[in-house]
């Protein structure tokens, strides 16, 4: 049996301020972040982390992300998508048995609802919250990304399920990692030969963010966020985890990526 692959790709960068991901930081200095995705291929199904931003925006970017586009401009190619990138890989939609969400942002949605036989994961109060976000948060979901009709989704519920384990066999687990959004998960890959990999997501945007020296620029709760690093951090320590952040293009750079991949 063929053991656990962990591919990663991007689908393009966004541009912004340094600001908008260091808190406080940049004196209005313009920066571009990577969008990270992932493929874990696994003898029990293929899995796709997140997705990047939708493929289909960037006919219209504005029309089909708003006002967002000011403050994130997507930098990337219709053959950046989630769906031509698989392909180059060999994978075809009906390939992939999993789309895994940290949260539903819309740089993390553009795989939703693209694959015809997966099973949708996410937290349950950021499935809910994404329907009703607060004002301040409005602008990161894009609704027609996920609410699309015979969607098959599965639920967790915060504490309750922390560190699900997807196939039982300890190479997908879900961390609970509140903070960015209210229901933001993380995830603890653990590789044959690769060791464990800790793709934090969101809930680490940057090492300054890890290293507790800057807060990241956009999220629910500033208390809710440095403790999930804390969390991370904790648990990365114990099982001797290599990080990978969320939207650090210096710590991004050091991947290697599709169509390399860990196994
Ligand atoms: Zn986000």
């Amino acid at each position: 049996m063929s053991i656990a692959r962990l591919y990663m790709l991007q689908s393009g960068t966004q541009r912004c301020k340094v600001h908008d991901i260091r808190m406080n930081q940049g004196n209005g200095a313009d920066y571009e972040i990577p969008v990270p995705w992932f493929l874990l291929t696994h003898p029990k199904g293929n899995v796709v982390i997140d997705g990047g931003l939708a493929a289909e925006g960037l006919a219209d970017p504005r029309g089909y992300w708003g006002a967002s586009v000011d403050s994130y401009k997507p930098v990337m190619t219709e053959n950046q998508g989630c769906i031509a990138q698989l392909a180059i890989l060999g994978l075809a939609p009906e390939d992939v048995r999993f789309v895994v969400l940290s949260h539903l942002h819309s740089d993390h949605t553009g795989a939703i609802g693209r694959f015809p036989d997966a099973t949708h994961i996410v937290q349950r109060r950021e499935y809910e919250y994404a329907f009703t976000p607060d004002w301040f948060a409005a602008g990161a979901y894009v609704r027609k990304d996920f609410d699309r009709h015979g969607l098959r989704w599965q639920f967790l519920e915060g504490d309750a399920t922390d560190h699900y384990d997807l196939f039982g066999d300890g190479v997908l687990r879900m961390v609970f990692t509140p903070g960015h959004t209210l229901g933001h998960q993380s995830f603890l890959v653990t590789l044959h030969n690769s060791g464990p990999v800790l793709l934090a997501a969101d809930a680490v945007y940057t090492m300054d963010h890890w290293n507790e020296k800057a807060l990241p620029g956009f999220m629910a709760s500033a208390v809710d966020s440095v403790r999930s690093v804390r969390k991370l951090r904790a648990l990365a320590e114990q099982v001797g985890a290599t990080l990978v952040t969320g939207h650090d293009p210096e710590a991004w750079s050091s991947f290697r990526l599709a169509p390399g991949y860990y196994d």
